[in-house]
């Protein structure tokens, strides 16, 4: 199993030493550790400089777009140095809660995704609430999308999918799937082909039933992701495992 995006930095988890090797004891064989502003996406690289089955992921996120200084690509581009450093994420639209700069997080965006192509990287996109300026901005930035990418804590309908996929991109999908009330996403992820499906659990949040609100979500709860996926695609566990670990290599194209 790959969880494809957690964020296990030392300021999510004092001990994150204990949550690494918790995850590797419990089948977890990569965990790809995603930024959120500058500071987190240090300190992913230091979680995957220490561990070898931990990689990294660099960005900011749409809510952090007011925090950035007028270096912070240079910075990005210096941290991608570090051959750990596996995608430029997560970067894109979050309009959930008010207030937000939608022109803001668009430029932020657009910047980031321009630096993951001169960097020959993956993005690694967070959308909510935001469907059709992600998709807009997408189409006008066409041309910078070479390197594919993924949709995380994916929660949109069959129609997004099929447009994301022209782009070479996967999604990704979380403890969500495991929620009673995620029939939306259960059914789109029924009508989506296991070829463009990853892993995440997006730990430290939406941890996975049978454990939903009972603890802080952990690398290691990626097999619940991975057990709901199989009985809806209706496929052995194994089956589904091998697939949705393909598809990370496929994307991330792991170096060390
Ligand atoms: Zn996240």
């Amino acid at each position: 199993m790959i969880d494809t995006h957690a964020h296990i930095q030392k300021s999510e988890y004092e001990d994150y030493d204990k949550v690494v090797l918790d995850a590797i004891n419990q089948g977890v064989e990569k965990i790809i550790c995603v930024g959120f502003d500058i500071a987190s996406s240090i300190e992913a690289v230091e979680v995957a400089n220490k561990y070898e089955s931990v990689y990294a992921v660099i960005g900011i996120h749409p809510s952090e777009v007011e925090n950035v200084d007028e270096n912070y690509i240079e910075t990005l581009k210096n941290l991608a140095k570090n051959k750990k450093v596996v995608a430029i994420g997560e970067i894109g639209f979050d309009y959930h809660f008010e207030p937000y700069n939608k022109e803001l997080q668009k430029k932020i965006f657009v910047e980031q995704i321009k630096c993951a192509h001169s960097l020959n990287l993956p993005i690694c996109i967070h959308s909510r609430d935001a469907t059709k300026d992600l998709l807009d901005t997408l189409n006008e930035n066409k041309e910078y999308l070479t390197n594919g990418g993924v949709l995380h804590c994916f929660g949109e309908s069959v129609e997004t999918f099929n447009i994301i996929k022209k782009y070479n991109f996967k999604i990704s999908i979380g403890g969500v799937l495991t929620y009673k009330n995620a029939r939306n996403v259960q059914n789109a992820i029924l009508n989506i082909p296991l070829e463009y499906i990853m892993l995440e659990t997006d730990s430290p949040w939406l941890t996975p039933e049978p454990y939903r609100g009972k603890c802080k979500n952990e690398p290691k709860h990626v097999k619940y992701v991975l057990e709901k996926l199989a009985e809806i695609k209706n496929l052995p566990i194994k089956e589904v495992e091998e697939i949705t670990t393909k598809n990370a290599y496929e994307l991330f194209k792991f170096k060390d």
